[in-house]
């Protein structure tokens, strides 16, 4: 009740997802859960409990304003890791709340350290170097004075990490490697000078999976719990190693909504707005009560299928802002209130998240990233 459309999470797709990621990793290394982007459409609340019930404890955000929500719902006992955004106003609240964060500019590292002895607590940061992404980072010769503050009892190190740009493509190889090397003589420094960090981390999936030299002690996971590749590429390399030919993970997220009317249009008649398809023939199509402004692309019109009654049939026409049209004339006994779905099983098919981003150039991190957190979510089994 209430919304036109649901997001359904499979509690048994994760826990096989984990499951792999677990076996992979051994027990040595430390998993965090990425969950920014509102995990990735997933919606933080649920997918956070969901996580933890299945053994995550250590889960990484982008923002102060996403740590706030995932504080709110996690126990007591998991761990936040802020990767980017968090403002000097922010600190304190961050510390109190035993928040972990990245630092990257001196500003932040004398303002945590302030706040902290003023509170008299500790600041638990992790040192993100810049060593070839040129994103965020902290740069070379800034290092000694980042050294001299780690020294003070009010700030914890936690952990000494970068970020690899291009380690879902074997293309990027000398560039990964670079910045591997380029890491590797910064833990080196750090080290000399008796500063030893709690966590070395530079792996997202693709690294994890592509480079594992890369995993450290702990590893940054996205997109492979919930199911999906970080490039075929990745899939392929891996595939290409094993005995087997299939894909170990699991999609967990499903987008289902249903028929709002149902209408006979005449050949030669106009479907929705413009002109953007004619009739051929006579048609019956099913208004969707889904468009872009519920995370369903425009770009998808005339492109997209959905499946109904276990078929796969055709987006018809523009997408709307809230509606699309879809052809049912092969399946005329659809009827108000059957399941559409836009993601997920129905019999034997599947729409696959790359088949809903495919056609609309989106990667399957936009697609999913896109969802709007107003669509309710739920766990099923
Ligand atoms: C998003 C992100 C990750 C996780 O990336 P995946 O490809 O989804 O595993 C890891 N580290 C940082 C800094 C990120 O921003």
């Amino acid at each position: 009740m209430f919304a036109t459309s649901q997001i359904e999470i499979s509690r048994s797709a994760f826990k096989n997802n984990i499951d792999f990621i677990k076996k992979m990793i051994g027990n040595e290394i430390k998993f965090s859960s990425v969950i920014k982007g509102n995990a990735y459409g997933h919606g933080i609340r649920n997918f956070l409990s969901l996580a933890e019930e299945n053994g995550c404890e250590h889960f990484s955000v982008f923002s102060a304003e996403e740590a706030l929500i995932a504080n709110k719902v996690k126990k007591q006992q998991s761990q936040l890791m802020i990767m980017g955004m968090l403002e000097n106003e922010e600190l304190g609240w961050a510390i109190r709340n035993n928040i972990q964060f990245y630092v990257f500019e001196l500003d932040r590292l004398e303002k945590a350290l302030q706040i902290a002895s003023k509170q008299n607590q500790k600041a638990m940061i992790h040192v993100n170097l810049e060593t070839g992404m040129n994103r965020i980072g902290f740069e070379e010769y800034e290092l000694p004075e980042v050294m001299k503050m780690l020294r003070s009892e009010h700030l914890e190190f936690m952990g000494l990490c970068t970020h690899l740009a291009g380690a879902e493509s074997i293309t990027n190889y000398y560039r990964v490697k670079k910045q591997l090397i380029k890491f590797r003589q910064l833990i080196k420094k750090f080290k000399a000078n008796a500063l030893f960090p709690k966590f070395i981390h530079c792996a997202s999936s693709a690294a994890t999976m592509n480079y594992p030299k890369t995993r450290f002690n702990l590893v940054r996971i996205g997109i492979l719990q919930y199911g999906l590749w970080p490039s075929r590429e990745t899939l392929i390399q891996f595939l290409s190693k094993k005995e087997t030919h299939s894909n170990p993970l699991k999609r967990i997220i499903s987008w289902k909504s249903k028929v709002m009317n149902i209408k006979n249009v005449k050949t030669g008649e106009f479907i929705g707005y413009s002109n953007s398809y004619l009739a051929q023939e006579d048609l019956k199509i099913a208004i969707v009560p889904v468009g872009y402004a519920n995370g369903y692309s425009r770009s998808l019109s005339n492109h997209g299928s959905v499946l109904i009654h276990g078929r796969k049939q055709k987006v018809l026409g523009l997408v709307n802002m809230n509606m699309m049209l879809v052809n049912i004339t092969d399946i005329p006994q659809v009827k108000k209130g059957d399941e559409v779905v836009l993601i997920g099983n129905q019999g034997d098919q599947e729409i696959t998240v790359s088949a809903f981003g495919d056609f609309t150039d989106q990667m399957n991190y936009e697609s999913l990233a896109r969802l709007p957190d107003q669509i309710p979510r739920k766990i099923v089994d």
